[in-house]
């Protein structure tokens, strides 16, 4: 375990964004990890566990506290386990693995489950706390369990997917998370509970259901007909670099730095709203039906709010705007500040309100700035 002083965050965030840290600890395994959140917990420091910084938008005046950022990243095949298990095999990710080395990994071995995350950007800790999705699948069916320290106790347990309620784009940690924003918690930017580790359950077989239209269209299947784990990655790979949604800095194609990657990808999540609610929108307006009532586009909101692909609220040399490539992220140009996000993030999210009464609220993780 290795803590540096007065550690400037922007280059640890996709975004670029964000001040320095008072204390930046890098740890090696899950044992530090556990141990640095707890010393500093019980030093009464504020604690910002920060993984692959793809889910942040940092304050300009930065973290006044401890950062801990996890570097160990074994991934490892358990083979597999008890009768339930028949025909998955397990796999165990630490905490600071990046998500897409897990599915590259699964990939190669043929077992399938998460090829349609292929690319989403960040660290298994905060996969898990978020439910990452894409593409038709989501982490949470293919979780088995999760090592988590409870900050409160102190304890480590495993708890099951199942307890963790997995839902669109949250878990108990993510709604823990909000609680602690809205209530001025303690534990906030970081759950109560930190994911150590995480065991996954893949199919012990390379076929999988393509289940998103744009995908199977993409691949030339119609949905639910089945494709090579391997063959669906590099589909995604290609569809999400066409629209900037990988978080590499450099397009790598002669081009240099493209900034449409420089997001948190979708910054608003799609709001789900009451039948009364969406029975309001305009008729056009895409709506699913979801647990708890009617899910609708952000994305569709924000264009028909007036805000097309590349608005800033500066006009077109603006620092921070929306991606050119799609309406939902929010960019930083090169030069942009946090102040210069949040301002943007807030316009779209007045023009939307103003327009169809519906409040957006931010899948990225806001450190010391608010809309
Ligand atoms: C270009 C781009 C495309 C994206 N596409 C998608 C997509 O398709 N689908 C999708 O779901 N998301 C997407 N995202 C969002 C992002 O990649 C995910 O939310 C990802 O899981 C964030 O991981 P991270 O390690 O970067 O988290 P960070 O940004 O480092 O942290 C986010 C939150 O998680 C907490 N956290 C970090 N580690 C732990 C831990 N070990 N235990 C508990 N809490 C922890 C942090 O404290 C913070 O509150 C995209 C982002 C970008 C930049």
């Amino acid at each position: 375990m290795q803590t540096y002083e007065d550690i400037r965050l922007a280059p640890y965030t996709t975004l670029r964004v964000g001040g320095m840290a008072r204390r930046f600890t890098v740890t090696e395994s899950s044992e530090e990890l556990a141990s640095a959140v707890t010393q500093a917990d019980s030093q009464g420091t504020p604690v910002f566990v920060l993984g692959g910084g793809s889910n942040v938008l940092v304050s300009d005046e930065g973290f006044d506290g401890s950062v801990i950022h996890p570097a160990q990243d074994a991934i490892e095949l358990l083979g597999k386990r008890g009768p339930d298990e028949r025909h998955r095999v397990l796999v165990r990710c630490d905490a600071g693995a990046a998500w897409d080395d897990f599915v590259r990994f699964a990939t190669e071995r043929e077992l399938s489950g998460v090829a349609a995350l292929s690319g989403i950007p960040g660290c298994i800790g905060s996969a898990c706390m978020q439910n990452i999705g894409a593409y038709g699948q989501e982490m949470g069916s293919s979780l088995v369990s999760a090592l988590l320290l409870d900050r409160l106790t102190g304890s480590v347990r495993e708890a099951s997917a199942r307890s963790l309620q997995m839902g669109y784009r949250t878990s108990i940690l993510r709604e823990n998370l909000e609680w602690e924003r809205e209530h001025g918690g303690e534990h906030f930017p970081t759950p109560r509970w930190v994911v150590l580790s995480a065991t996954f359950g893949l199919a012990d077989d390379p076929e999988t259901a393509v289940e998103h239209p744009q995908l199977a269209r993409a691949l030339g299947v119609e949905v639910g007909e089945t494709q090579h784990a391997a063959v669906v990655r590099d589909e995604v790979l290609a569809v999400r670099g066409s629209k900037a949604m990988l978080a590499d800095g450099d397009a790598g194609d002669g081009r240099g730095v493209d900034h449409d990657r420089w997001s948190s990808g979708s910054f608003f999540t799609n709001p789900l709203l009451t039948y009364e609610d969406a029975q309001r929108l305009p008729a056009q307006a895409p709506r699913f039906p979801a647990h708890g009532g009617i899910k609708t586009s952000a994305a569709w909101l924000i264009e028909h709010a007036g805000f097309s692909r590349g608005f800033g609220v500066h006009g077109p040399g603006s620092r921070a705007t929306l991606s050119s490539r799609h309406t939902l992220a929010i960019t930083n140009r090169g030069n942009a500040t946090s102040a210069d996000l949040i301002e943007l993030a807030r316009a779209v999210r007045r023009g939307v309100h103003d327009r169809f009464g519906i409040t957006l609220e931010p899948e990225t993780v806001l450190v010391g700035v608010s809309l």
